[in-house]
């Protein structure tokens, strides 16, 4: 793997928007504190430039409450409240660029992500997806959720209150599925809702929780093992 030869770091960022521009933040949580992240990334081996660039103008710390604001732009997954966890930047990062890898075969137009949870990785992904489709459990986080997606004025993004063991059938099938809360083991359903070509990334385990990829062929699925993480574990049924 090559580090990304241009150096991005010298020119501005790349608002999507003026809702981006204005909530970029000061001291602990501006710019060349998101740029020293961006960089630990590029140092643990992220390569995709324009994952770089989501991640780079996507304010993290809009997705938390002010009081854990300071600690934002620190690569480690931090509460959010209900028991949940906002993703560790670099598995965001891991999952991402996976997810998009082959893009240029297999364009990423419609993506399910399982686990809204504050929204951070809904953020990024919207940035870099064609229509990205959201389900959380838990009816408060997805409300916060979608209040500071509104503040950025993302809008293809659909919400829904559900459990993603399902996936959301009603708007599949889909070119990739990201989620961020690990079953015991595969949820077939999920498979089911993926196009051919289609790419699934998703944590899997218990206590000892492995990342996989699964790509879905002509003939079956192919494999792949990304590393050992660490996520929330996928729950049954919706929460009030
Ligand atoms: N990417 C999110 C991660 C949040 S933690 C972020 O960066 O904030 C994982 C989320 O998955 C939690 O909000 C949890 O409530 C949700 N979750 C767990 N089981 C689920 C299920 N069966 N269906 C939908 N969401 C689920």
């Amino acid at each position: 793997m090559h580090r990304p030869s241009f150096d991005f770091f010298d020119q501005p960022p790349l608002y999507p928007n003026e809702a981006f521009k204005a909530q970029q933040g000061l001291g602990m949580t501006s710019q060349r504190t998101r740029d020293r992240l961006i960089r630990r990334l590029i140092d643990l081996g992220i390569t995709d430039e324009t994952v770089l660039q989501a991640m780079r103008v996507v304010p993290r710390h809009a997705f938390l409450d002010e009081a854990m604001g300071s600690r934002a732009y620190e690569d480690t997954a931090l509460p959010i409240g209900y028991g949940q966890t906002i993703s560790q930047p670099i598995v965001v990062a891991t999952m991402t660029q996976w997810l998009l890898a082959d893009r240029e075969q297999h364009p990423m137009q419609r993506v399910l992500e399982i686990g809204t949870g504050s929204g951070y990785q809904t953020a990024v992904l919207a940035l870099l997806v064609k229509q990205l489709f959201s389900v959380e459990r838990i009816a408060p986080l997805l409300f916060k959720a979608q209040a500071a997606l509104q503040k950025l004025d993302l809008h293809n993004i659909e919400f829904n209150l559900n459990d993603g063991h399902w996936g959301w059938s009603s708007r599949a099938p889909f070119d990739g599925i990201i989620s961020a809360a690990a079953p015991d083991k595969l949820p077939e359903e999920l498979l089911g809702q993926l196009k051919e070509g289609g790419r699934l990334v998703m944590p899997i385990g218990q206590q000892e929780q492995l990342l996989y990829g699964y790509i879905k062929t002509s003939t079956g699925v192919k494999e792949t093992c990304l590393g050992e993480v660490l996520f929330v574990p996928m729950k049954q049924g919706v929460e009030v």
